[in-house]
C-alpha cells in the first residue's frame, strides 16, 4: 500500500499541471480500488463555498468544469461541509443523495468520499464509486491518507498552474520575517541543494553551458574515483563499487547525452540536468524491484553533486539586479553573503519563520523578508519582479502598476519616518517619567559598526560569537578571535560590550564540526558543547580577557543556561584563563561581568539561585518563547503559534524580573521582542531598562520610550496579563500605540 500511496504521490508532483496530475489520480484510483468511477472536486479558490468537478474517470468526461456543488449539497457537498469522509453502500438512498445528471452516476450505487484538508480548510473531495461490492476499511484507511498526502501536491501544483498560466499580479502569503518593503527583481540563488528549487531559464550561451555541464561532470567523476580508491583501503570491495558505478554513470550514457541535448535546444544547464536526473529517477522509482526502485536515490544523490558544482560556478558568473530579491526555497545565512549588500533589497523564502537565524540577520542588516511561503513557485520565479512586505508577511509576483504605486508610496512614508527618527539619535530614552532606558545593539553579523554608533547606541548588548566561526572552515584561533573582540570593544570603548560565548548546535551548524540530531533544539547546543569542550570555550575566553585588557568594557555572556551548575562550571574555567593570563602578563587584570542568558525554561524557576553566582542576566526571547511554547523556532508550519507577547512568556518575564531583583541583579532583554515596538511597551511596563536589539531597530524603540510613561506601561501590562490570547495583547498595545499616532512603527500605509 506504501508503495502505491508513494508511487501515485510522485506521480503526480511530476506532472506537468494541475489538470494533468488530478486526471491521473482518477486514473489510478479507479485501477487500485477496482472501482468503477473516480471524481475528484476543488473548491474554487475565489469562492470557498463551491465545488467545481475537475476530474473523473469511468464517468462522462464531459462534464467537467461544468458541475459545481454548494457546500452542503449533495454526497460531495456534505463531504466536504462536515470535513468527514462518508462510505456508502446504497448512495441513492442517502438523502443528501443527488443525481448529476449526463454522468452516467446511477449505475454506481457504492460510494466512498473523503475531504482533502490542508491548513484547517477543505481544498475538495476524492469519492470512488462501484456498482457491487463495498468498500472495505483498508480501502477508506487508504483513500484518506491519499487525500491527506495528496493536500499539499494539489496546493504546490495549483499555485504552479496559476503562476504559469497567468502572468497578472499574484498574491503570496508567508510568514512575516523581517520589518520593511521592497520593490525589486528575483534572483534564485539554489546552490544546489536541491534540486526541485533549481529555476527553469533559457540560456543564450550554448556553448559555455555545455563547457560548464561537461567541467562539473568531469570534476564529480573524477571525486567519485578518488573517493573509491581512498575507500578500497577500508571497507569491502562491493561498498566501493558503488563509487565506481556513479563514476561509470558520469562518463557517457543517457544521463549525459540527453542534458546536453537539451542544452543544445536553448535550455540552461542546471534545468537541463536536473530534468534528466527526474526523469532517470523516475524509471527507477517506478520499478515494482525495492532494489531497482531504491537506485532513483543514488540517481537524485549523484544529480545533486553534479548539480552543486554547476550552480558553485554559475554564482561567481551572476550578474545581480540592482534590486535584487533574494528568493528559495530555503534561504540561509551562506546565501545572503553571496549577494552584494548594496543590491540586496527584499528575501522571500519557501521555508523558515521570523525567528530563524536568517530572518534575525536580514533584520540586522535592515533587509525585509517573507519567510515561510507555502507552495512558493521558486523555479519559475528568477527574474521576476516582485514587492515584499515584511511587515504583514506578504509579496506580490508580477505587481499590477497600482500595486507599484501603493508600495512606492509606503516606501517614501517609511523614508519619512526614518528620517524624523534621526533627530532622536542623540537624546536619551527616557520615559515621559523620567525613567531611562539603555539602548543597545546586537551585533556579530557586521563588521562596520558604523551605523550602530551612528544610531546613538549605548554598547553592544549582544555580539552572537558564532558568526565568525560560521563562515570559517576551521575553528578560528585565538589570535583570529582576539583581533575580531579587541576590534568590537576598542570600537565601542566606555560602552559596555556584551560578548556571548559560542551559540552553536545543530540549528547553527559549523560546516568543519557537523552535528547531526534529530530534535538539535533540545539537544547539544550553546553551553552544553562548549563544556563537553572546554578547550574550544577556554581558547574563545582567553582572546576575550587578552583583547579587554586596555579598555576594560568586556562582559561575557553564557547561552543556553539550564542551571546554576552549568554556570559554576563556567566560572571555574572563566577564572582559571583569568588567573593564567595575570601569570603571564605579570601583573592584575580585572575580572569581567559574567551574565548568563535566560532562554531555557529551567533557568526561569531557578532565578534566584542563578543570581547569585552572576552579575546580570539577558533574557533571550527567541528560545525562551519557542521553548515555552514548544514551538519551533524555524518551523512555518507553526509560525502563527510563536509569539513571544504570549501570556505564558510575559508572565516568565515577570518572574525573571521579580527573581532578580531580590538581589538586585540588572536584567536586560536581547532576543527579538526588545527591537519589536508592541515588545518594547511591555518590557518597560514590566520595569526593565535595558533593551538590545538590532540596529534599525533602536530609534523606533526609542521613539516608543520617549512616547509613553512607565507608570501607563506598568498599567498596560496587568491589563495584558488578564488576557488569555497572545494575539489580543498584541491588538491591545497596537491599540494604544495607533492612538499616540505612532501606528506607523509597526506597520506603514495600512
Ligand atoms: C534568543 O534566543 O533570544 C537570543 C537572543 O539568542 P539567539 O537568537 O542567537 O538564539
Ligand atoms: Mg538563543
Amino acid at each position: 500500500m506504501i508503495h502505491r500511496l508513494q508511487s501515485i504521490v510522485q506521480e503526480v508532483n511530476r506532472a506537468p499541471g494541475i489538470g494533468a496530475a488530478l486526471l491521473l489520480i482518477t486514473e489510478s484510483l479507479t485501477r487500485d480500488l477496482n472501482a468503477n468511477a473516480c471524481t475528484i472536486f476543488l473548491t474554487q479558490k475565489d469562492k470557498p463555498d463551491t465545488l467545481v468537478l475537475q476530474a473523473c474517470s469511468g464517468l462522462n468526461p464531459d462534464i467537467i468544469g461544468t458541475v459545481k456543488l454548494k457546500l452542503g449539497q449533495g454526497l460531495i457537498g456534505t463531504i466536504a461541509a462536515r470535513a468527514e469522509a462518508m462510505n456508502l453502500v446504497d448512495a441513492p438512498a442517502h438523502p443528501k443523495f443527488m443525481l448529476v445528471p449526463h454522468s452516467g452516476e446511477t449505475n454506481y450505487p457504492i460510494v466512498l468520499g473523503v475531504p482533502i484538508m490542508a491548513h484547517r480548510a477543505v481544498l475538495g473531495v476524492i469519492s470512488v464509486q462501484r456498482r457491487e461490492g463495498a468498500f472495505n476499511e483498508d480501502e477508506e484507511a487508504f483513500l484518506t491518507t491519499l487525500a491527506a498526502q495528496l493536500a499539499n501536491s494539489i496546493e504546490r501544483a495549483e499555485s504552479q498552474d496559476r503562476f504559469s498560466t497567468e502572468k497578472a499580479t499574484h498574491i503570496i502569503k508567508g510568514v512575516a520575517g523581517a520589518p520593511g518593503m521592497a520593490i525589486g527583481v528575483a534572483l534564485v540563488l539554489n546552490r544546489g541543494i536541491n534540486l526541485d528549487s533549481v529555476p527553469d531559464k533559457k540560456t543564450a550561451d550554448i556553448d559555455g553551458d555545455l563547457q560548464r555541464f561537461r567541467e562539473a561532470v568531469h570534476r564529480v567523476r573524477d571525486e567519485l574515483t578518488e573517493q573509491a580508491e581512498l575507500m578500497r583501503a577500508s571497507l569491502p570491495e562491493e561498498e566501493c563499487a558503488l563509487f565506481i558505478a556513479y563514476a561509470q554513470m558520469l562518463s557517457g550514457g543517457s544521463l549525459i547525452d540527453d542534458t546536453e541535448q537539451s542544452i543544445k535546444e536553448g535550455t540552461w544547464a542546471p534545468s537541463s540536468w536536473r530534468d534528466t536526473v527526474e526523469q532517470h529517477a523516475h524509471v527507477f522509482s517506478q520499478m515494482e524491484d525495492s532494489y531497482l526502485a531504491e537506485r532513483a536515490n543514488d540517481i537524485r544523490d549523484l544529480g545533486l553533486r553534479v548539480m552543486r558544482k554547476l550552480m558553485l560556478e554559475h554564482i561567481g558568473d551572476i550578474d545581480f539586479p540592482e534590486f535584487t530579491v533574494l528568493v528559495g526555497d530555503e534561504v540561509t545565512a551562506t546565501d545572503l553573503a553571496d549577494v552584494p549588500l548594496d543590491r540586496l533589497c527584499g528575501i522571500l523564502s519557501a521555508h523558515g519563520s521570523s525567528s530563524s537565524h536568517v530572518a534575525i540577520l536580514a533584520h540586522a542588516l535592515g533587509i525585509p523578508a517573507v519567510m515561510g511561503v507555502p507552495n512558493l513557485p521558486v523555479k519559475q520565479l528568477d527574474g521576476v519582479e516582485l514587492v515584499v512586505d515584511g511587515y504583514n508577511g506578504s509579496a506580490f509576483i508580477n505587481p499590477s502598476k497600482s500595486i507599484l504605486l501603493e508600495y512606492r508610496q509606503y516606501l517614501r512614508e517609511e523614508a519619512a519616518i526614518e528620517q524624523d527618527l534621526l533627530v532622536l539619535k542623540n537624546q536619551p530614552a527616557i520615559t515621559t517619567d523620567q525613567r531611562k532606558v539603555t539602548l543597545l545593539v546586537n551585533s556579530g553579523l557586521m563588521s562596520d559598526y558604523t551605523p550602530s554608533l551612528r544610531s546613538g547606541a549605548q554598547g553592544v548588548g549582544l555580539y552572537r560569537t558564532e558568526i565568525p566561526f560560521q563562515i570559517r572552515d576551521r575553528f578560528p584561533s585565538e589570535e583570529e578571535q582576539f583581533l575580531i573582540y579587541r576590534d568590537v570593544l576598542n570600537t565601542f570603548k566606555g560602552m559596555p560590550v556584551v560578548l556571548r560565548t559560542l551559540d552553536v548546535g545543530g540549528d547553527k551548524p559549523l560546516s568543519y564540526f557537523p552535528i547531526h540530531e534529530a530534535n538539535p533544539f533540545l539537544g547539544w547546543r550553546g553551553v552544553r558543547i562548549t563544556l563537553d569542550h572546554p578547550e574550544i570555550f577556554v581558547t574563545q575566553v582567553r582572546a576575550m580577557i587578552r583583547a579587554n585588557f586596555a579598555v576594560n568594557n568586556l562582559e561575557i555572556l553564557l547561552p543556553m543556561i539550564s542551571g546554576k551548575t552549568e554556570l559554576l562550571e563556567c566560572l571555574v574555567l572563566i577564572k582559571r584563563v583569568r588567573g593564567e593570563i595575570e601569570e603571564e602578563l605579570g601583573q592584575p587584570i580585572p575580572m569581567p561581568r559574567i551574565g548568563a542568558m535566560i532562554e531555557v525554561p529551567s533557568a526561569v524557576y531557578q532565578i534566584e539561585d542563578i543570581c547569585e553566582v552572576i552579575d546580570f542576566v539577558s533574557i533571550g526571547t527567541n528560545d525562551l518563547t519557542q521553548y515555552l511554547l514548544a514551538v519551533d523556532r524555524n518551523n512555518e508550519n507553526v509560525a502563527d503559534l510563536f509569539s513571544s507577547l504570549h501570556p505564558a512568556v510575559l508572565k516568565a518575564m515577570r518572574q525573571i524580573v521579580q527573581g532578580a531583583a531580590k538581589s538586585g541583579t540588572p536584567v536586560s532583554v536581547c532576543g527579538e521582542l526588545a527591537g519589536d515596538p508592541l515588545g518594547v511597551m511591555a518590557l518597560i511596563g514590566m520595569g526593565i531598562d535595558s533593551l538590545s536589539m538590532s540596529v534599525g531597530s533602536l530609534l523606533r524603540a526609542k521613539k516608543v520610550i520617549m512616547s509613553f510613561s512607565y507608570s501607563e506601561l506598568a498599567e498596560l501590562l496587568e491589563q495584558a496579563l488578564t488576557i488569555s490570547d497572545a494575539a489580543q495583547i498584541r491588538q491591545l498595545y497596537a491599540g494604544k500605540l495607533d492612538e499616540r499616532g505612532l501606528g506607523g512603527l509597526i506597520r506603514v500605509g495600512k
